[in-house]
């Protein structure tokens, strides 16, 4: 099994609190920029903010690799005398809300004038609990998780479907409280902060992150099926893209979560996360889709994402609307297991 050299390896430095979370670093490096501005020129000005961003990011972060001695402790919660990247992103994002298009539907919903998009959120995000979850990969766990309300996506499987077809049932979010529990939490032994479902709440995440002063590693746990400009706004800020890729095709994808050009964008966002940060893929194994999906998946990611830490999991049970697709209305079998992690293990990609 090839072990690559990085796969979350910055993730258990900032976990470990010798390294600095990413939307620190953001919220600390200054940018200027006036607030009235039109879109496409916050858009330059990110632009060339993150080529500088990166420049210094990746100048540090040698830096830091040349030392022998890890130990020293990053200078955390300094505010910015100014204005900060984390704080363009911010304002980027509200304006995007107008016309929204956090995720690739691209609905354009005026949230911010209370229309709701195909997700059936508004502006205002709502969350459906938050706690220390022990059900995480053994690298995440405990991990701090707000599980977010509403989903892009409208999967006939899914586990949560009270809370994603219903939103308006979560607790509202005021990004102040979320970074103050945060806070505790990671007092009490939170390795991350681990927002779920989280596309539709770019905003708010942002928001939170902006309030935050404790040093934690961010986690995008996502479908990957955010917009380009969302992909943007998350360069510089998350720590881990905790990502599923469960569809080998665009029919399969359509078929089971009404997700059209699902490879090209699922793929163009695991690149992008790829180039920016580190990945934990998810593949969820269902029943009968093992050479449409499964394979691929496996395939493309040793072509092109190959130093990821990838988690085949097995544990799909019909649950939603299911029973009405009669290929996927069962438990997977112990050969699909067998099938599966054969190819995973012949695929050479690093998995534990
Ligand atoms: S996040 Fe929601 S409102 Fe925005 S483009 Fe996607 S489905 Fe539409």
């Amino acid at each position: 099994m090839r072990k690559p050299s990085n796969a979350l390896s910055r993730y258990h430095r900032v976990s470990a609190g010798t390294e600095e979370a990413r939307f620190l670093t953001a919220n600390n490096f200054p940018v200027d920029f006036d607030l009235d501005a039109p879109l496409s020129d916050l858009w330059s000005i990110h632009d060339d903010a993150m080529s500088d961003f990166h420049r210094a990011y990746r100048s540090d972060m040698s830096d830091r690799s040349d030392r022998s001695d890890r130990s020293d402790q990053p200078e955390i919660g300094k505010k910015p005398a100014g204005k900060s990247l984390l704080n363009l992103k911010i304002k980027i994002a509200d304006r995007m809300l107008e016309n929204c298009n956090f995720c690739d539907r691209r609905c354009g919903a005026n949230r911010k004038k209370g229309e709701k998009g195909y997700c059936r959120l508004g502006a205002v995000s709502r969350y459906s609990s938050e706690f220390l979850h022990y059900g995480e990969e053994p690298e995440l766990v405990p991990s701090h998780t707000v599980f977010l309300a509403g989903c892009v996506f409208s999967c006939v499987y899914c586990q949560n479907w009270e809370i994603s077809t219903h939103p308006d049932l979560g607790i509202p979010i005021l990004p102040e409280d979320v970074a103050r529990i945060a806070a505790t939490r990671r007092a009490l032994g939170a390795r991350n902060l681990n927002f779920v479902t989280p596309t539709p709440h770019l905003h708010t995440i942002l928001r939170i992150l902006a309030e935050m002063r404790v040093n934690t590693p961010i986690v995008w746990n996502s479908n990957m099926y955010h917009s380009e400009e969302a992909a943007k706004l998350l360069c510089g800020v998350v720590d881990v893209y905790l990502g599923d890729f469960k569809y080998g095709n665009d029919g399969c994808a359509k078929r089971y979560s009404n997700a059209p050009h699902y490879w090209d964008t699922v793929t163009r966002n695991f690149l992008c996360a790829y180039d920016d940060s580190e990945i934990l893929l998810r593949q969820l194994v269902l029943p009968g889709h093992i050479e449409c999906c499964t394979a691929p998946i496996i395939d493309w990611v040793c072509d092109h994402i190959p130093d990821v830490r990838f988690n085949l999991m097995f544990q799909y049970s019909p649950a939603y609307l299911a029973y009405r697709y009669p290929e996927i209305a069962r438990s997977l079998t112990d050969g699909e297991c067998e099938q599966a992690s054969r190819l995973l293990a012949e695929s050479g990609l690093y998995s534990e």
